[in-house]
């Protein structure tokens, strides 16, 4: 018997900025109560999400930012909502950055069918697949997760979550440069599951790395260092680094339990 009081995480897909072999791009599987909440829906993730669970099993979608690693597969998504062999499937809330619906609509481009209908919509279906609401800073009841967003350091605007329940918590970077919020946003908080999309360079003095972009797994290790969390978890990783490169790095500056994500691994918070 599963404590209700868990908040269990499923890693769906861990890839940084495109699928790698092993793991899709951005997905995470969040599970409190028999509620089921999707943190991104990145390239690929729809493939693999159907391991864990029915697509007709998730109640609600976050999407941290537009870059397509963390929101594309929301088109193949609407898809399999619209077509499901025994109806379309009723609009379910995606929580994501202002023009989502718009951003989302057109990517998918116009389908057979809607096509078909008088008055072209300019989001080809999308907002009758799913109900898209504003994410801004602060914090909103999603299921009976509280989840509090807050601004990344990223080009474009980018939320990292927060997301608690009955005592535990767990925080999510998204894509992010260094990033004071992100302390703020992890702080004590039982697991970080944080980016690490960049590697240090080589002391023999290699190109600098860009600034607001994304962190290494030494400036992730800081991050939770600073922040107190319980666990660090190393995401987002980039198909072409040596991962245990970005753990090395990462257990120079944070001392307690670390990991790298993997496709398919799952943490209880208990
Ligand atoms: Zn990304
Ligand atoms: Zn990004």
């Amino acid at each position: 018997m599963i404590d209700p009081r868990c908040v269990r995480l499923t890693i769906v897909g861990c890839s940084g900025s495109f699928p790698g072999p092993d793991s899709p791009a951005s997905c995470y599987l969040v599970e409190a109560e028999g509620f089921r909440l999707l943190i991104d829906l990145g390239s690929g993730a729809v493939g693999a999400l159907q391991r864990y669970t029915s697509l007709y099993e998730i109640d609600a979608v976050c999407v941290s930012h537009l870059h397509a690693d963390h929101c594309l597969d929301l088109c193949d998504y609407s898809v399999a909502r619209r077509f499901a062999p025994d109806g379309p499937k009723p609009p379910i809330p995606v929580y994501g950055p202002p023009q989502t619906a718009l951003r989302i609509g057109r990517a998918l481009g116009a389908d057979p069918v809607t096509d078909a209908r008088p008055g072209a919509d300019p989001l080809n279906g999308i907002t009758e697949l799913f109900s898209f609401a504003t994410l801004a800073e602060g914090t909103m009841e999603i299921g009976p997760l509280r989840v509090t967003g807050a601004h990344m350091n990223h080009p474009v605007e980018t939320f990292g979550f927060r997301l608690e329940h009955a005592g535990r918590s767990l925080a999510y970077s998204a894509d992010t440069g260094q990033s004071d919020a992100l302390v703020d946003l992890a702080r004590d908080a039982d697991v970080l599951l944080c980016e690490a999309s960049f590697t240090e360079p080589a002391d023999t003095g290699g190109p600098a790395l860009p600034e607001g972009l994304h962190l290494t797994g030494r400036q992730a290790g800081q991050h939770a260092a600073r922040a107190g969390v319980g666990q660090l978890v190393l995401t987002h990783l980039v198909p072409w680094n040596d991962e245990s490169r970005t753990l090395d790095e990462a257990g120079q500056a944070f001392g307690g339990p670390l990991s790298l994500a993997a496709a398919g691994l799952g943490f209880t918070l208990e």
